[in-house]
């Protein structure tokens, strides 16, 4: 929750404001501003106070914590133009509020942590556990000073300025060493950790043997992604409170699936009784991996057998691959998820002139593998191989990137050990479309007029049917130097089912510095003006030129009951 706290009449009017716009986010504290902010300071994870920074600050002060557990703090000023992240800019999310605050009350977002003002990622902020000298590691990054990346565990970090030698670390390791003293430890969640246990096993055992295997083998706790056992143990209580107790999810299998994964110490007392022969080895071995800890079970001083198993497996990292449409050219069309997409990445692989498009949001680190034009199926391959190295990749393309774009060859190539995240763009035919007016008001098609990779009969034959089914057409990559006669021969086979007074539109680079359109129809668009950075919409029988605009009603009969 997000509490507000206002004094004048300005701050209160930007509060409501707020306060409308997030209703189920935010809670108003009205009353006298000092108890306001406590009693907000103890009850929300963030505080946007419309009051003086002074002010707050000395509210504050003898509250503050830690910044690991403090809320976030956004002071907005009396005019409404700047959102302060005062306290908390990561760990409380502050700066990220700051920037959501700025975009709702149009207001300047105002973020000083070192981290985000230069575009490096925050230690903090990665999203592992952390240990050792973050603020030393995180300086050296800033001041520009080599900082080495050792990675003993690939993991899909974001962008990271590193250097082959230099005198701060930053491990990225699930062993269970000390950080040395100018090292930072990051922790991947790398182990699972394969349990069993007979009915009543008590908590103590179950954890005892799990901390005992791991300290054994010189693995790190933090590094423990999740329990694995099987179904029929979902409810055992040692091995649910273990989960717990260790801040890890608890993942059940079935015996079917255990049974079938291959270990290395089968035995006749779990098949009999509960129809595997392996719990341990087997549910920690069932997502893939390097099994590090084989069966081990509880030692019992009392002499008592022993009622808990336990084996440990370091698991493949998953790399993650982005596929982004980057809009059709304007800065304010590429998303915000776009862009948050584009900064996660370590890997960015695309074409050389949709790259020069973002360099200048891209993280400092990241490592660029530009192509020019053709190379389409290296690109797919390049961005799939880095992925299943276990990093974290964006696939870039124009407009939206499933569309006559790199997804599909991307997806033909991926397997499913890796994270595949998609991003929507604003594709050409929109982009376009919102130029012209309202061409695509009704059922509507887009029909790539390249023959490079589709048969010129099988595109002819699609032509044809939006033709006869009488849908609004796009034309994709309709004309260049070497493909001239398409466009015309499709517009022939639309002018069989249309009239020639058919509006079309012709846009020329949307969106982009020399964007131009025009509104012709089919009898008078001349195909000579046509080129490869151009989309050409051609309307159905009821589309109008209205006002200069490209207009397809709703259907008939939405026109007659408007009318
Ligand atoms: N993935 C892209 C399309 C790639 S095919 C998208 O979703 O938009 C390339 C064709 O798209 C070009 O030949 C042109 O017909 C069209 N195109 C792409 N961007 C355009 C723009 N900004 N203005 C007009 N047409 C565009």
């Amino acid at each position: 929750m997000i509490g507000l706290i206002s004094a004048t009449a300005a701050g209160t009017a930007a509060r409501d404001r707020l306060a409308a716009a997030w209703p189920d986010r935010t809670r108003v504290y009205e009353g006298p501003v000092g108890d306001a902010v406590r009693a907000a300071f103890a009850e929300c994870e963030q505080l946007v106070c419309f009051l003086a920074t002074g002010a707050v600050v000395r509210l504050l002060a003898p509250l503050l914590g830690d910044k690991t557990t403090d809320p976030g703090v956004v002071c907005v000023d009396e005019g409404g133009r700047f959102a302060v992240s005062l306290v908390g800019g990561h760990g409380g999310g502050a700066n990220e509020l700051a920037v959501e605050v700025g975009e709702l009350l149009d207001a300047q977002p105002v973020v000083t942590t070192a981290t985000d003002a230069t575009g490096v990622a925050g230690l903090d902020t990665l999203g592992l556990p952390v240990e050792g000298a973050v603020a030393a590691v995180s300086r050296a990054l800033l001041d520009g000073e080599p900082v080495v990346l050792d990675a003993e565990v690939s993991w899909p970090l974001p962008p990271l300025p590193v250097a082959a030698e230099g005198s701060h670390v930053i491990r990225v390791t699930d062993r269970a060493a000390q950080p040395a003293e100018h090292e930072v430890l990051l922790r991947p969640p790398s182990l699972v950790v394969g349990v069993g246990a007979s009915k009543g096993a008590p908590v103590e055992e179950v954890l005892g043997l799990i901390e005992d295997a791991l300290r054994n083998a010189g693995l790190s706790v933090q590094s423990v992604a999740e329990l694995a056992t099987v179904d029929a143990k979902s409810d055992e209580p040692g091995i649910v409170e273990a989960a717990r107790r260790l801040g890890v999810p608890l993942v059940t299998h079935s015996a079917e699936e255990l049974a079938a994964v291959e270990v290395p110490h089968p035995s006749a007392a779990p098949l009999a009784a509960v129809g595997t022969p392996s719990v341990a080895e087997a549910a920690a071995l069932a997502g893939g991996g390097e099994l590090l800890v084989p069966k081990r079970k509880s030692a019992r001083a009392d002499g008592h057998a022993s009622m808990a198993t336990c084996a440990v497996v370091r698991r493949p990292a998953r790399g993650r691959l982005a596929v982004v449409g980057l809009g059709p050219g304007a800065r304010d069309l590429l998303t915000p998820r776009a862009k948050a997409e584009l900064r996660r990445a370590s890997v960015l692989v695309g074409l050389d002139q949709y790259v020069d498009q973002i360099r200048d949001l891209l993280r400092p680190g990241t490592r660029i593998l530009e192509s020019g034009l053709g190379a389409e199926e290296e690109r797919a391959r390049t961005a799939v191989a880095e992925a299943r190295r276990g990093q974290a990749v964006a696939l870039i393309g124009s407009g939206d990137a499933g569309v006559y774009a790199m997804a599909s060859p991307a997806l033909a190539e991926a397997s499913d050990d890796i994270d595949v995240i998609g991003v929507p763009g604003v594709t050409a035919a929109l982009a376009a479309g919102a130029i012209l007016g309202a061409p695509l008001g009704h059922d509507h098609v887009s029909i790539s007029l390249s023959d490079l990779h589709t048969p010129w009969e099988v595109i002819e034959r699609r032509v044809r049917a939006a033709a006869e089914a009488d849908l609004v057409v796009t034309f994709y990559n309709p004309r260049s130097r070497g493909r001239d006669w398409q466009l015309p021969k499709a517009l022939a086979i639309l002018a069989g089912h249309r009239e020639p007074t058919t509006p079309v539109g012709v846009v020329r680079n949307a969106s982009r510095p020399d964007e131009s359109s025009r509104l012709t129809t089919l009898a008078a668009l001349d195909p000579a003006t046509v080129d490869m950075m151009t989309v050409v919409t051609v309307g159905n029988t009821a589309t109008r030129d209205i006002a200069g605009r490209m207009v397809t009603p709703r259907g008939y009969r939405w026109q007659e009951a408007a009318s």
